[in-house]
C-alpha cells in the first residue's frame, strides 16, 4: 500500500484514543489501523469526520463502521500473514484494506455494485494487489475460492449462513453479527476437525444482511 501523510496526526489519535486505549492488542491490527487512511474511503465532505469515533455514511443506505469494531473484529481473527480470508460486505473497502495488510489475500463480496465500483478505485489509488472484489450474494459466499482461513460478515445476519459455514477451513475463524435488523450479537465461529465452536461476544448495530442466506 501507498504511505499517505494527510491527516496522519488525526490517524494516530484515533489509534491511540479509540482503539489501544479500548484494549486492542495485536501489533499488527493497530499498524494496520495506523496506515490506511480511512477518510478516502468516505466523501470529501467527511473527511474531518472520518477518524471520529463513529460509523459514516458511505451512501446507498449503507454505512463504514466504526473503527473499534473494525479493529476488535479483525483482532479476532488472528491473521499472521499467509491466510485466505473471505469479506461479505465491501461496502466502503476500508475494512477490506486492513484485512489485506494482515494477510495474503482478501475475497470481498458486495451486493451493491456502486459500492464495488468506488471501493474497487480507492483501493486501487492505494496500490493493493491483494483484493479481489466480486458483486454478488455474499450469503452464498463465493466458493470458488474456498476454504477461507478466516470469514467477517459486516453486516446483521438473523443466522450464519449455511454456506459460510461449509467455506470456512479447518481451524479457521469467523466473525459475524447475529440477532435482529436493528441489533445484533458479535458472534465468533472456530471450526475443529469439522466440528463448529461457537461463542457469543459484545452487542453491535451493524446493517442488515440482506440475501438468500440473510434478511429478505
Ligand atoms: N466493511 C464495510 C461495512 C459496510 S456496511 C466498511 O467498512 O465500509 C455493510 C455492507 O454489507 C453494505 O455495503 C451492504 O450493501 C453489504 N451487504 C448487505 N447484505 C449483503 C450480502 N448478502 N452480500 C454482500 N454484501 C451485503
Amino acid at each position: 500500500m501507498i504511505e499517505v501523510s494527510e491527516w496522519k496526526h488525526e490517524r494516530e489519535r484515533m489509534v491511540k484514543e479509540q482503539i489501544v486505549a479500548r484494549g486492542i492488542e495485536d501489533t499488527r491490527v493497530i499498524q494496520a489501523m495506523n496506515k490506511v487512511p480511512r477518510h478516502l474511503f468516505v466523501e470529501n465532505t467527511y473527511y474531518h469526520q472520518a477518524y471520529n469515533d463513529y460509523p459514516l455514511p458511505i451512501g446507498q443506505n449503507q454505512t463504514i463502521s466504526q473503527p473499534y469494531m473494525v479493529a476488535s473484529m479483525t483482532e479476532l481473527l488472528e491473521l499472521k500473514g499467509n491466510e485466505k480470508v473471505l469479506e461479505i460486505g465491501t461496502g466502503s473497502g476500508y475494512q477490506t484494506a486492513i484485512l489485506a495488510l494482515l494477510c495474503s489475500k482478501v475475497y470481498s463480496v458486495e451486493r451493491i455494485s456502486e459500492l464495488t465500483r468506488k471501493a474497487r478505485l480507492t483501493l486501487k489509488q492505494l496500490g493493493f494487489s491483494n483484493i479481489n472484489l466480486i458483486v454478488r450474494d455474499g450469503t452464498l459466499g463465493w466458493s470458488e475460492f474456498a476454504p477461507y482461513n478466516g470469514i467477517i460478515v459486516t453486516a446483521g445476519a438473523p443466522e450464519i449462513p449455511n454456506a459460510l459455514i461449509e467455506q470456512l477451513a479447518n481451524n479457521g475463524r469467523m466473525v459475524i453479527p447475529v440477532g435482529n435488523e436493528a441489533s445484533q450479537t458479535l458472534n465468533f465461529v472456530e471450526k475443529h476437525k469439522g466440528r463448529i465452536y461457537r461463542k457469543e461476544f459484545f452487542g453491535c448495530a451493524f446493517v442488515p444482511l440482506v440475501g438468500k442466506g440473510g434478511w429478505k
